[in-house]
């Protein structure tokens, strides 16, 4: 069937809809046809007028009753039947009408009566004809059959009144045939617009419903869905929400570019479908989150299910030459358990899903009620840290690192400090594992960078400035050319910059790290290895990479369980700094006891707050002066 053919044929059906749709009209018609012939029937008293207005009332009262039958709700007939009954119905009607007046004319019956009965013919014809024009061939089928009839006896009577009559008649018929068709024409017309627009409407809540990218739902669809979905959980089951979010996504879209990342999600959300959970909701949002909602009988099934979602996703994705691996955390929500509403629902899911990724991404995770005060906590300072770099919240203080041969400055190490406007000073150990969640420490590592190479380039030449380094902005595209811009526009030599770095950098993606730690050595810039004895402590990549300065983690120097193991421990380091030619600094130093003890084991450098807290850059360059002052003055005296 063509479209137009099927447009006509949904037209058709709502026309003939409408043929059913005024019982009334049909019931006065009856009643009238009824009055009319039973009186023509009457006052003539002739035979064939009696038993034809016995057989029209039979037709009339028949066809009300089916008409009244055929409309009850639940009483689905096809168009075609309906149709079909009531064609017959209608032209046997009319036939009756028509023959009754002809039959009164060519008999030549009382001209009250001929006259009674060509006005109910001519009267219905042209009144039905308008009533039934959705389907034209009724109407114009009806209109023939009252009217040729009379119109014959008209002009066969041999009277020349009569005869004008029938011409009269008969020019009534074109003329009520172009006027059905044209209200046909009319009625077809609104139908199929007004059928246009509803498919257009459905179609722009069906496109507003759906993620452009996978054809999954978005949150609105995902809403909708729900709407319905919540009304049929039955009772011994559970609703089971699983919230992905894809590990690494932002770096393949950035390295790789858009339209691989669309592949990507395009490739997730087919192994998602794949997966074939019966019942089962699927919704992207948010860029790289998929959330999956499907009934479960148990807590057990619903891991059965998330080990299924993550497998799909850790598969890895070949896309042209490459091949990748991504990985997704999880938080995964029960209803009614964990929320007994959808609202609810998703929150749960969400917490979950964000304590996954701060415990070490690439996890699923189930919601339970600890989570909310902590991660509610995290959350918001998420929101604020993105606020506090545009406020200017944040500084950087300087901790100097002095020689312990010396008591001379020879670095301040450049540590970030937040003033909350009102949770006061934040601790960085707070917020920068934050920042390196959400990747808004690239931002803010390059601000740090510049701001340090800035306050390092008033001090003396001797002075050093050391950064720290979060492993996730080494690896953020264009890593070393921000540094070495921030140089450039402090006019900082590079030989000044010390970057400290930790040993969970060389846990992974050693490659980058290597070619970063390269690029940037190779234009004089220096590294140092903090919180050395904290992590895995192999010596594999002190000799690998060219670290000037070893931090020994104050945990050694202050820590609870400081003793003889530590002390060894550091003179171990020490000696072997020693022969290696690099630097050991001592962390955490308060007393001057600790001060002697790791100078006696060896450390060359010494930093903690025995010599000084990190400072604002005012009194870290009043610092400076004083040393510089004291030397002036050791040189005069002669000493
Ligand atoms: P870290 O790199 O080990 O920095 C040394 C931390 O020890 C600093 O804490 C410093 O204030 C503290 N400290 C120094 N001397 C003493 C002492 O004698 N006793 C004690 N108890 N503590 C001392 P802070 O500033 O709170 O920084 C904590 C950590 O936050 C840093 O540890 C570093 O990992 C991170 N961080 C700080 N600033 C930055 C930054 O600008 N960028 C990045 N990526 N991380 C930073
Ligand atoms: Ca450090
Ligand atoms: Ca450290």
């Amino acid at each position: 069937m063509s479209s137009k053919d099927a447009i006509d044929e949904r037209v058709r059906q709502t026309l003939v809809k409408t043929l059913y749709g005024q019982p009334s009209s049909m019931a006065i018609g009856a009643v009238c046809g009824i009055i009319t012939n039973g009186a023509a029937a009457y006052v003539s008293r002739n035979a064939f007028l009696v038993a034809g207005a016995i057989l029209l009332s039979i037709v009339a009262i028949g066809r009300v009753v089916a008409a009244l039958y055929l409309r009850r709700p639940g009483h689905r007939r096809n168009a075609r039947v309906l149709e079909i009954v009531y064609e017959t119905g209608a032209f046997t009607y009319s036939a009756l009408a028509g023959l009754m007046s002809a039959f009164a004319i060519w008999a030549k019956i009382d001209p009250a009566v001929q006259m009674l009965l060509l006005g109910n013919a001519i009267g219905y014809g042209v009144g039905i004809s308008a009533r039934n024009a959705g389907r034209p061939v009724i109407a114009l089928g009806q209109l023939f059959l009252c009217l040729i009839p009379p119109i014959l006896a008209c002009f066969l009577s041999g009277n020349l009144a009569l005869a004008m009559l029938g011409f009269g008649m008969l020019m009534l018929l074109p003329a009520m045939v172009e006027i059905t068709l044209n209200v046909f024409q009319v009625l077809r017309r609104s139908i199929s617009t007004a059928e246009t627009s509803q498919k257009l409407a459905d179609k722009m809540q069906q496109l507003a419903r759906t993620d452009v990218v996978t054809g999954l739902a978005n949150r609105a669809g995902l809403n909708h869905q729900m709407v319905e979905r919540l009304m049929v959980v039955g009772s011994d089951r559970k609703l089971a929400l699983f919230w992905m979010d894809l590990d690494r996504f932002k770096e393949v879209n950035d390295t790789l570019g858009h339209p691989v990342g669309d592949r990507v999600l395009t490739e997730i959300a087919r192994r998602l479908q794949a997966l074939e959970l019966d019942d089962t909701t699927i919704a992207r949002f948010g860029g790289d989150e998929f959330i999956v909602v499907t009934e479960v009988g148990s807590r057990k099934e619903s891991e059965d299910v998330a080990q299924a979602i993550l497998a799909a996703i850790n598969r890895p994705i070949r896309i042209d030459a490459d091949r990748l691996e991504l990985g997704a955390s999880m938080g995964i929500a029960l209803m009614p358990d964990d929320g007994s509403d959808f609202d609810t629902l998703m929150q749960s899911a969400d917490l979950a899903l964000y304590d996954a990724k701060i415990n070490g991404r690439n996890r699923a995770t189930f919601f339970d009620g600890s989570m909310t005060r902590d991660l509610v906590r995290r959350k918001e300072i998420e929101a604020e840290l993105r606020h506090a770099i545009q406020r200017d919240e944040l500084s950087i203080f300087f901790q100097p690192i002095v020689d312990l041969e010396t008591g001379r400055i020879r670095t301040f190490e450049a540590l970030v400090r937040w003033f909350h406007p009102e949770r006061g000073e934040m601790r960085p150990d707070e917020f920068i594992p934050v920042a390196e969640d959400t990747g808004l420490i690239i931002t803010l590592g390059n601000w740090i960078t510049q701001q340090a190479a800035k306050a390092c380039a008033q001090w003396p030449e001797d002075v050093t400035i050391a950064v720290n380094l979060s492993p996730i902005q080494i690896r953020a595209p264009g890593a070393a050319l921000g540094i070495l811009a921030a140089l450039r526009e402090a006019r900082l030599d590079p030989t000044r910059l010390e970057l400290e770095v930790t040993e969970s950098l060389f846990l992974e993606d050693s490659e980058n790290t290597a070619r970063f730690i390269e690029e940037l050595s190779g234009h004089g810039v220096r590294f140092a290895l903090d919180d050395f004895g904290t992590g895995y402590s192999s010596l594999a990549y002190i000799d690998k990479f060219p670290f000037k300065k070893i931090k020994v983690d104050r945990s050694f120097v202050s820590g609870k369980d400081v003793g003889r193991k530590s002390e060894a421990i550091i003179r171990a380091v020490a000696e072997m700094g020693n022969q290696l030619e690099m630097d050991i600094v001592a962390e955490g130093l308060e007393t001057v006891e600790q001060v002697q003890a790791v100078k006696n084991a060896g450390c060359t450098l010494g930093q903690g707050y025995y010599f000084s807290r990190a400072v604002p850059d005012y009194l870290a360059a009043i610092l400076l002066s004083n040393e510089h002052g004291e030397t002036a003055a050791a040189t005069a005296t002669g000493s």
